[in-house]
């Protein structure tokens, strides 16, 4: 059997090395290193892809959520409400930029959002939402546009665990992830479900003047060569990068379908397990599996963790601790408002998912998390 990784990225590679090789080698040999051929075509593909009108590539997924924050022109003190549960980064940048994090809730069975909690939090400061597409299933899309429309504020979509999910709105509407919001993000990092071999990050929007104006930020506020009319910063996804994304992007959907078979795999080896929650799909949103994680209910979470740790099958926390309660973002609450994230700090477990796991590596990780479980 071969080696169980979280993320097999080798065994990726090694069905696309010819192409990956010769393009990566064409860029060397072109010198274009950052901007150039790549990038462009890349950014059109993708553009095509998810069927927005504007991407704009930078240098990752971080760098995304801020541009998209510093191009909404908010003010110090202004407030942008987000989950509690999701990586640092959603907030972090929050802090980057002077604003003021709002963390609320989510759905104990989707991780994403709580619909009734966002619409507790909003204030007359409140200028922005950000939806985490968590663990690969959007976030109720059709609920935080209402609200946001509601209340006259933006949605930036953190769709860096989401790429290729389709929601479909009750008017039969189907859209991909990343493209419904006033601006969309994502994260090109190796093991997201469309990563490069390095960084690299990119941002959507159908709004044509957000689009100038984030074309700017990322090169340093320069609109014409050295007229700098606004702070930017320096952002880029470069040609190596592009050229591996090309490679790549025709075969998201091949990939997200394997992740898929896996989960499937999963959920039938713990259907009905009394003390296993498998992860629940939403009936409007397609699910693309950045992770697939478990809740443990019966309080052995850390025991099942190092209990596979030695059968070699790695399973990680995501995420261990509430953002609210992080030493960078802390921020007095009651922790009655936050009962499932809480639980989840406590239940989930995320299991290997990725492009290449084979059913004999998939009935070894079942059958070992059963036997821990019996
Ligand atoms: C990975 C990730 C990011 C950050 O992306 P980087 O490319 O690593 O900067 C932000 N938000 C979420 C939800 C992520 O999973």
């Amino acid at each position: 059997m071969r080696k169980i990784q979280m993320v097999d990225l080798q065994s990726q590679y090694q069905k696309i090395k010819n192409e990956v090789d010769e393009k990566v080698l064409n860029v060397m040999q072109s010198a274009m290193f950052i901007n150039g051929p790549e990038v462009q075509n890349f950014q059109k593909e993708l553009e095509e892809y998810l069927g927005v009108k504007h991407v704009i590539p930078c240098a990752n997924g971080t760098d995304a959520l801020q541009i998209a924050l510093m191009a909404l022109q908010l003010e110090p003190g202004d407030e942008v409400i987000t989950a509690d549960f999701t990586f640092a980064a959603t907030v972090e940048v929050i802090h980057l930029l002077r604003l003021k994090s709002v963390l609320v809730d989510v759905d104990y069975d989707t991780f994403n959002i709580d619909i009734e909690k966002l619409k507790a939090a909003i204030t007359p400061k409140t200028k922005a939402i950000i939806p985490v597409h968590l663990f690969g299933q959007c976030a109720n899309m059709e609920a935080v546009l209402e609200v946001a429309k509601e209340h006259n504020l933006y949605v930036i979509e953190d769709n860096c665990q989401g790429i290729g999910a389709d929601f479909t709105f009750s008017d039969g509407t189907v859209q991909k992830s990343g493209t419904m919001g006033t601006i969309g993000t994502t994260s090109f990092f190796p093991s997201k479900n469309l990563g490069c071999y390095g960084d690299g990050g990119a941002i959507f929007t159908n709004d044509d003047d957000l689009a100038y104006k984030m074309r700017g930020i990322v090169n340093h506020g320069m609109y014409k060569r050295y007229y700098h009319d606004e702070v930017g910063v320096n952002s880029r996804l470069d040609s190596v990068q592009a050229a591996v994304l090309r490679v790549k992007l025709p075969l998201l959907d091949t990939y997200n379908t394997a992740r898929r078979s896996a989960a499937d795999y999963y959920d039938k080896a713990f259907a009905n397990h009394p003390h296993i929650l498998t992860p629940k799909r939403a009936e409007n949103s397609t699910h693309v599996f950045h992770q697939y994680t478990l809740r443990i209910l019966n309080g052995k979470r850390n025991e099942l963790q190092a209990f596979l740790a030695e059968k070699e099958i790695p399973a990680m926390i995501y995420y261990p601790v509430a953002l609210r309660k992080q030493k960078a973002y802390y921020q007095e609450s009651n922790d009655a408002d936050f009962v499932n994230t809480d639980k989840l700090l406590d239940q989930v477990i995320s299991l290997p998912m990725h492009t290449e796991l084979d059913e004999e590596q998939l009935k070894y990780i079942t059958d070992s998390v059963l036997e821990f479980m019996k």
